[in-house]
């Protein structure tokens, strides 16, 4: 398989989304978002302004406009776009993608800050595995690449999502990052890489760069992803992970996490929907659960004072086993050492006396059980044993087990 960063990124956002998009390749309708669309219609008109630039062409803010309006209504096809976010209209989306580029257009003009090397610029991206002497093939589309000067080249990413990241996120982005790699062996020259991003929405430059020591980083995070999903991949095993981007997966009429949400949403009748044999079993077994959690919240207080009776019954009369018509209780009493509770004086001194015994790798988790079961066993020896004593309560505790026979 060819990965790219959209395929690593959709297998760590939704292993099962993967698996739709680029091994089962189910033969359904799929929707694209009308933010996807609206941002593939803005990069078009981006691609035709620079395009244009190469020779010599600078067109004008109305031109670019039209060029993007007629990408717009030439390829819109609502049976293909889903809006998710109903109250906007797909006007809205048009008019949103209008603004980032008058935006664009109006900081950047007249589009002198570099010569434009490649456009929506595919490229290949190698990575030589040596624990295992595999080598993996990656592809990336560069939405342009500039020539700044002769041994300086800038990445361009433009975003249309609605919030920019932050510089933290961008100093960890893994796209551009992966994209300098291939880049820097493409133009070996080449001393000084920017990374370059436009987010379009809030008319914002944010740049970011990379060392040498991030670049080989990188590049074993992306092997160990490779790893994983071949690893996936051999096992058959992509799991659901819902999120919020659920609503905008094309998938989500046949993922079983949200493909019956999606059947029964659009069922605008009570009855017809009550009736729905999957609606039906949710809201008989919510019924029943409801009605099981009202007859143990009865039954529970008196248990608990019937089990006080059963124990008060085998302390007075000295009774390990109580007989009933053909079955039978055993009350069992334990002896256990008490553990100060958490964050008190004690806690500590009791937590510093295990470290200083070396005995904190078998007594880390503090379970009042195992330091029972070493007292008990006399595993300490006499001087440590008075020691802890002393920050340990003796508490008796009574279990019963019922017998099926007497
Ligand atoms: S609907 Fe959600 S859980 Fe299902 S495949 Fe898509 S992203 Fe994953």
């Amino acid at each position: 398989m060819i990965y790219s960063h959209s395929r690593l990124e959709t297998f760590k956002t939704c292993p099962k989304k993967f698996y739709y998009n680029y091994i089962e390749k189910p033969d359904i309708e799929k929707k694209n978002s009308i933010e996807a669309f609206m941002g593939s219609m803005v990069h078009l008109a981006l691609e035709k302004l620079y395009t244009d630039l190469k020779f010599l062409k600078i067109n004008s803010l109305d031109q670019i406009i039209d060029y993007y309006l007629e990408c717009w209504n030439k390829e819109y096809d609502e049976k293909k776009i889903e809006i998710v976010r109903t109250s906007y209209s797909k006007d809205n989306y048009m008019e949103m993608g209008k603004q980032y580029l008058t935006d664009y257009y109006n900081r950047y003009k007249p589009f002198d800050q570099g010569k434009t090397i490649g456009l929506e610029m595919q490229i290949p991206i190698r990575f030589y595995d040596e624990d295992t002497d595999t080598l993996y093939n990656l592809t990336g589309y560069i939405d342009r690449l500039t020539l700044v000067s002769e041994d300086h080249i800038e990445i361009h990413d433009y975003k249309t999502n609605k919030n920019p990241k932050n510089q933290l996120e961008l100093d960890c982005d893994k796209q551009l990052a992966l994209y300098q790699i291939a880049i820097e062996k493409m133009y070996p020259d080449v001393k000084k890489i920017d990374l370059v991003w436009h987010f379009l929405s809030v008319d914002l430059e944010m740049r970011s760069s990379r060392s040498k020591d991030q670049l080989e980083n990188l590049e074993k995070e992306i092997i160990s992803i490779i790893k994983e999903i071949e690893h996936a991949r051999r096992k058959d095993y992509f799991p659901t992970n819902p999120s919020a981007l659920c609503d905008w997966c094309e998938f989500k009429m046949i993922c079983p996490m949200t493909a019956h949400n999606q059947k029964t949403k659009n069922i605008t009748d009570e009855n017809e929907y009550l009736n729905e044999p999957g609606v039906k079993l949710v809201e008989e077994y919510k019924k029943l659960n409801s009605e099981k959690k009202k007859v143990l919240d009865e039954i529970d207080p008196k248990l608990e004072k019937l089990k006080e009776a059963i124990i008060k019954y085998s302390i007075d009369n000295n009774l390990e086993k109580i007989v009933g018509l053909d079955s039978s209780l055993l009350v069992k009493c334990y002896e256990n050492y008490k553990l100060p509770g958490k964050d008190t004086k004690e806690r500590e001194l009791l937590e510093n006396l295990i470290k200083d015994n070396n005995l904190w790798i078998d007594l880390s988790d503090l379970s009042y059980i195992k330091i029972t079961e070493f007292v008990n066993n006399s595993v300490f020896s006499e001087e440590f044993l008075n020691k802890i004593s002393l920050l340990l309560n003796k508490e008796k505790t009574h279990r019963i087990y019922q017998n099926s026979k007497k």
